[in-house]
């Protein structure tokens, strides 16, 4: 409660607040000089509910929500931290800091430019800025002004678009595009609010995206992806447009039509304030359901004990576990990456703690090009040590439910470190393919 100052109300806390912060939570200028360096290639951005209410600043650096939301130094090459911070120290002017900093976002590996998996379908001709239609029966859709969170997660695969990078950006405020696009495509059956966070727009802009899906007879469900219930959980019990968007939620459901909220949650601390057992009840009262989503991250949340008590707390509160995600490429990846082989013992050992009503969840699963692929586990086949895998989601619905092999690796951490097994390819890749098809 360090920096309770008895307001209401949201409070954002920027770079230009980083000082201040890890001032008060005790870090020697050396020490903060070297993040605020990192902070001025990847994006920060948090707010005073996580700083007051979620971290522990007594067991910085080591706290998971504070390694949730602030950079860290060793995020980067020593070298790169150690030339910005000189510059910070230096007075050197903004442009300058600002030049050094994009040549370091430039070299991380890969450039998330390619991560956004830009699949701008076409609507007569014209690109559906913003829409993203990977499977059959969903489209992604990314609103204007939902291109922001409450927070930022210092691990986050979409951290291009929070830079102001203008070519990395994806969003669209077209509405009428979303819809055209829908009837157009009639396998359409739900659509998905990403971004960003939706739920960082005000009810009336989101009432403007959601209104016109309502009479589309097709769709079965809408869902918004989001991480207010962790980040800013009074969304939905004391902000002002709290009423009308739980308003909004029972509008949907009065529809017809499911509204499914995805939660991220990634880390039991988020549960516990009061307030966000309140919001989950509101939320649940409009007639949405809450499903739970997050990734599985090195030195925030890589013990099965974690993940096991997330599961049954938020059974307990009425939300359904979803998605156990393996962090995908982007980023300081190294630097959270957990291996494939561990990643499905965490998982292994979390699901093997919890009842039948937490076994909803799905995973590790990796969200990659031709789809969702999940670890099933590591065995022994003619002799050969191989993981088992299948697509629980793919851009050909014919690869889905099919058990597939690659050649055990315990360092591999994603799609493309892997090699077939008892194959020349993957079933995913095409005849004559080089390889395996990036992710
Ligand atoms: C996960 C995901 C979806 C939704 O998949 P479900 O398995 O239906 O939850 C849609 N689009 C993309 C790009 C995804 O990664």
């Amino acid at each position: 409660m360090i920096f309770s100052e008895g307001r209401r109300g949201f409070r954002a806390y920027t770079t230009k607040h980083l000082d201040e912060l890890l001032g008060r939570g005790g870090l020697d200028e050396q020490a903060r000089l070297r993040v605020r360096a990192v902070a001025t290639v990847l994006p920060f951005r948090t707010n005073a509910y996580v700083v007051d209410e979620l971290i522990d600043w007594s067991s910085i650096p080591d706290d998971p929500i504070y390694r949730l939301v602030f950079p860290q130094e060793d995020m980067l090459p020593e070298a790169d931290v150690s030339r910005l911070a000189a510059l910070l120290r230096d007075g050197a002017p903004a442009a300058r800091v600002q030049e050094a900093a994009r040549e370091v976002r430039m070299r991380l590996n890969p450039h998330p430019a390619g991560q956004l998996e830009l699949n701008v379908p076409r609507v007569d001709g014209e690109s559906v800025q913003g829409l993203q239609h990977k499977y059959p029966e969903t489209v992604l859709f990314f609103p204007k002004q939902g291109q922001t969170c409450h927070a930022y997660c210092t691990y986050c695969f979409r951290w291009a678009q929070f830079i102001g990078e203008p070519d990395l950006k994806m969003a669209s405020d077209d509405i009428g595009n979303l819809v055209e696009y829908v009837k157009a495509h009639p396998e359409v059956t739900s659509i998905l609010f990403t971004g960003g966070d939706p739920m960082i727009m005000s009810e009336a802009v989101l009432r403007r995206y959601i209104e016109p899906l309502l009479g589309l007879e097709q769709l079965e469900s809408i869902r918004i992806g989001t991480k207010s219930l962790a980040y800013w959980p009074d969304r939905f019990v004391g902000d002002p447009d709290s009423d009308a968007t739980l308003k909004l939620f029972a509008e949907v459901v009065a529809s017809g039509k499911s509204l499914a909220f995805m939660a991220h949650f990634s880390h039991p601390r988020e549960l516990e304030p009061d307030v966000v057992q309140k919001a989950v009840e509101r939320i649940l009262e409009s007639g949405a359901t809450i499903r739970t989503q997050a990734p599985l991250i090195r030195s925030i949340n890589d013990r099965p004990d974690v993940w096991a008590h997330m599961w049954r707390r938020q059974t307990a509160m009425g939300m359904i576990p979803y998605y156990m995600f393996v962090e995908r490429d982007t980023g300081p990846q190294d630097y959270f990456a957990v291996p494939l082989a561990d990643a499905h013992r965490v998982f292994r050992d979390a699901y093997a703690q919890v009842s039948g009503l937490c076994r909803t969840v799905r995973g590790p699963s990796m969200s990659a090009t031709p789809g969702k692929v999940c670890v099933d586990g590591v065995t022994e086949v003619a002799g050969q040590r191989v993981f088992v895998l299948h697509f629980i989601q793919a851009r050909d619905p014919e690869l889905v439910g099919r058990p597939f092999f690659a050649h055990y690796d315990p360092d591999a951490v994603w799609l493309s470190d892997l090699r077939p097994a008892f194959a020349d390819r993957f079933p995913f890749e095409t005849a004559g393919a080089p390889g395996p098809l990036s992710t």
